[in-house]
């Protein structure tokens, strides 16, 4: 319930105050100062409500804290200086409870809290306004004048309105209020609630280090607070530069091994930026004015970031990020020639969303782990991580994001836990699990060159290929091909759409390496939660249902057609699969298939090599391909089941949302039948049939699969060995018995008693 005050006050001039407003979005843009911009609001809102007292407080939710940031009416020097935590006075209550208070007389009012010396105490008519975006608290606008002249229900209207303007303007800035952060106080201890937090596997591992917070807008304020000590000129900036070129060239080299597909980009952005002129220039100018050069540095940064947050495309407002690590690279050369400039390396990494670029770039400097927290969890993230070899677990925990910088962690990423500050005996026991980690030679002699069953039917095992580094473990281990193969990493991590020539590239060192086994190329799967950043400018409410896959690529035909031609290339001698993904109908089939006949004639018209008879198939992950699969079955040669998809859609659970995990049950009755019905279809039709989703791998699934006819499973290729553990240690005869069990079944707990438990990971 709003407090909504007695009708005796009235705003003068509420439509000019919001033209007013809206401006000052074009003063930010002009990279006015955050102080500047405050003021100006204030000044703005205090003239327009006809108040002697205009006052913003923001919040800093790692303190939990609001600082008087800006006033008109009320002490100058009280800026700054005055904090209210969450909860505290009228105004701490109103961004706690997320609602406007309007109070005739403060000061009848208990909760209200005075503070001596900033000469409030006759303004007694209250009005605290919260400033939100969505649920995120950024701070409180509040209102004052004299009791007799009290607010009223339009004004708390017209305030409120004000209130989501300023909003949007603070959010654009808030990267530059970090920088203007006093430095922390203590490292504050952590709470005893967040010293054990369960959460979800998204990459398996162990590791054991200090924390950091990936807070995206704070990284150059923590470089910048601390004291230099001395002033750096011209020439230590220039030193700064050369070193800084050099050390992200060697960085690039060093991660061209685990990465060749993706390496190159990684600090390309980082390496323009550098190069750029303009960028130099400006820095430099500003130290021949008098400024500290890593100020300077932090500054132009700054306004770099400032216009590319501002941005409508998405792409350029990431490009904010590039920006960000560059300056805090220079400023870490700057101020310290020579030392490690990787902050991040053996660090666990806190982050409360993530790119795949940040991934990339965690990775390649040596992050411990990554913890993810709340929101911007994307699949194809954790996808990534577990391609990058690098710890991840996702939860929930928000305050997570309070343990101080530097905390030891330990990530236990086989079932998902995160200990914050363990004791001993935790330790003990991570370094004993740790030491039981099997190494590559461990499993390639516990495994068998060929894959059967505990009855000796044979069974394919094949690889789920993301990053080419995946490629390592698909070579040294028994596996039969390569049944999907992500073609949508190399398009996720660069800035624009790779062309056929760097596909190409691309896509023969997997065929190479895979010496003539089958090679599935899935194509172009971009969109839904694998957003290509240079294209996906429209955000869609729901992207998953959005212009993604096929769609996509049916919608962007010379994008699709120049990939169709790099994998007809890059697969000339290859046993080659080339598989569409989210059909949902026979005409989009159809569709992608003329576009292959399309560039197979091109090329040979060309003269160029290239393979003449690929097979042709589907992803069957669509309710609607599964209603259609008879009809299919007369055009695809071969079907690839994707669970993760199909059960997303037949349940209606987002596969990314941590809170509706629950409910995504791969053995719900509907599912069990579902695929059984795929399988069937595929056996009738004789058609080639795997299963390449997240169940291929969950072993406790595996006896169903094999029990209603799957013989071809691709996973990747951390879990070749469990998946073939798995498969040998099933009969075909007492599979298809509690295949037959399970599917006369249609309640969600009569299946869980008749399915194996969970076993826990290896
Ligand atoms: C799937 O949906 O099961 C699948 C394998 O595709 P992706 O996870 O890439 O969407
Ligand atoms: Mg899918």
């Amino acid at each position: 319930m709003k407090d909504r005050g007695k009708d005796c006050g009235g705003f003068v001039n509420s439509r000019q105050l919001l033209y007013d407003i809206s401006e000052l979005n074009h003063l930010f843009r002009e990279s006015a100062s955050i102080e500047t911009l405050l003021s100006r609001a204030v000044e703005m809102v205090a003239r327009s409500t006809q108040s002697p007292v205009c006052s913003i407080y923001l919040y800093n939710p790692d303190r939990q804290e609001l600082t008087l940031r800006a006033t008109q009416g009320l002490n100058p020097e009280s800026v700054g200086r005055v904090h209210l935590k969450l909860g505290e006075g009228l105004t701490g209550l109103a961004l706690q409870e997320m609602r406007p208070i309007c109070e005739p007389d403060i000061s009848r009012n208990p909760n209200n809290k005075f503070f001596p010396g900033i000469f409030e105490e006759r303004y007694n008519a209250f009005l605290a306004v919260p400033i939100a975006r969505g649920l995120s608290k950024m701070g409180v606008l509040v209102l004052q004048r004299e009791a007799s002249q009290c607010y009223n229900e339009s004004d708390i209207t017209a305030l409120e309105t004000v209130a989501s303007q300023l909003a949007n303007i603070i959010e654009n800035a808030q990267f530059l209020l970090a920088m203007h952060e006093p430095a922390p106080v203590a490292a504050a201890a952590v709470p005893d609630s967040i010293r054990f937090v369960r959460g979800k596997v998204a990459s398996e591992g162990f590791a054991y280090g200090p924390t950091m917070a990936l807070d995206r807008h704070k990284g150059l304020a923590v470089v910048l607070r601390q004291d230099f000590g001395k002033t750096y000129a011209l020439d230590d900036f220039h030193r700064a530069v050369a070193y800084t070129e050099r050390q992200l060239e060697q960085l690039q080299e060093q991660v061209e091994d685990k990465l060749s597909d993706a390496a190159s980009l990684i600090f390309a952005a980082h390496l323009m930026v550098l190069k750029d002129q303009d960028f130099l220039g400006k820095i430099t100018r500003r130290i021949e004015s008098g400024v500290n050069a890593p100020v300077a540095v932090a500054q132009v940064a700054a306004d770099y970031m400032q216009s590319f947050l501002a941005a409508s495309s998405a792409y350029l407002r990431e490009k904010a990020n590039d920006i960000e690590d560059l300056a805090v690279r220079l400023v870490t050369n700057l101020l310290s020639p020579g030392e490690q400039a990787d902050i991040h390396k053996d660090h666990v990494i806190i982050a409360r969303g993530l790119f795949p670029s940040d991934l990339l770039k965690l990775s390649s400097e040596g992050a411990a782990a990554i913890v993810l927290v709340g929101g911007g969890v994307t699949s194809h993230v954790a996808i990534l991580a577990r391609s990058l070899g690098v710890p991840m677990v996702i939860m929930d925990a928000f305050e997570l994001l309070r343990v101080p910088d530097g905390t030891p962690v330990l990530v236990d990423a086989e079932v998902g836990n995160v200990f914050v500050d363990p004791d001993d005996h935790v330790l003990e026991r991570f370094q004993a699990q740790r030491n039981a980690r099997l190494t590559l030679d461990d499993q390639k002699r516990l495994m068998q060159p060929v894959t059967q069953t505990a009855d000796g039917t044979r069974v394919h095992l094949m690889a789920n290929i993301n990053l080419l580094g995946d490629l390592r473990l698909a070579c040294a281990l028994p596996c039969d091909g390569i049944g999907l193969y992500r073609t949508e990493f190399p398009f996720i991590i660069r800035t624009t759409f790779p062309t056929e020539a760097e596909q190409y590239v691309i896509y023969r060192k997997l065929v190479t390496a895979m010496a003539g086994k089958p090679v599935t190329f899935r194509t172009l799967d971009a969109g839904g939660d694998k957003i290509l950043s240079y294209y996906h400018d429209i955000e869609e409410q729901n992207p998953a249902m959005g212009m993604r896959s096929i769609r996509f690529s049916l919608q962007n035909k010379a994008v699709f057609a120049e990939q169709i031609r790099a994998i007809l290339r890059a697969g000339f001698d290859a046993d080659l699969h080339i598989m569409f993904p989210m059909i949902s109908s026979l005409d989009e089939f159809h569709e992608a298939a003329d576009v292959v006949r399309e560039a197979l004639d091109q090329l040979r018209h060309q003269g160029l090599e290239h393979h003449a008879q690929p097979k042709l198939g589907m992803m069957v992950e669509l309710p609607s391909a599964v209603d259609l699969i008879d009809d299919f079955a007369q055009e695809a040669d071969f079907f690839s089941i994707g669970t993760n998809d199909l059960i997303q859609f037949l349940l209606a659970v987002d596969r990314t949302n941590e809170s509706v995990a629950d409910f995504y049950l791969p053995h719900h009755p509907a599912v069990l039948r579902t695929l059984n019905r795929i399988v069937q279809a595929a056996l009738r039709h004789q058609r080639g049939l795997s299963l390449c989703g997240d169940m291929a791998h969950q072993t406790r699934y595996i006896p169903f699969l094999l029990g209603i006819g799957v013989r071809a499973f691709s996973v990747d290729t951390i879990y070749l060995r469990r998946t073939q553990q798995a498969i040998a240690a099933t009969s075909i005869p007492a599979a298809a018995v509690l295949a037959r069990s399970l599917l006369a079944q249609s309640r969600i707990r009569d299946i869980e008693a008749l399915l194996p438990s969970r076993t826990p990971p290896d």
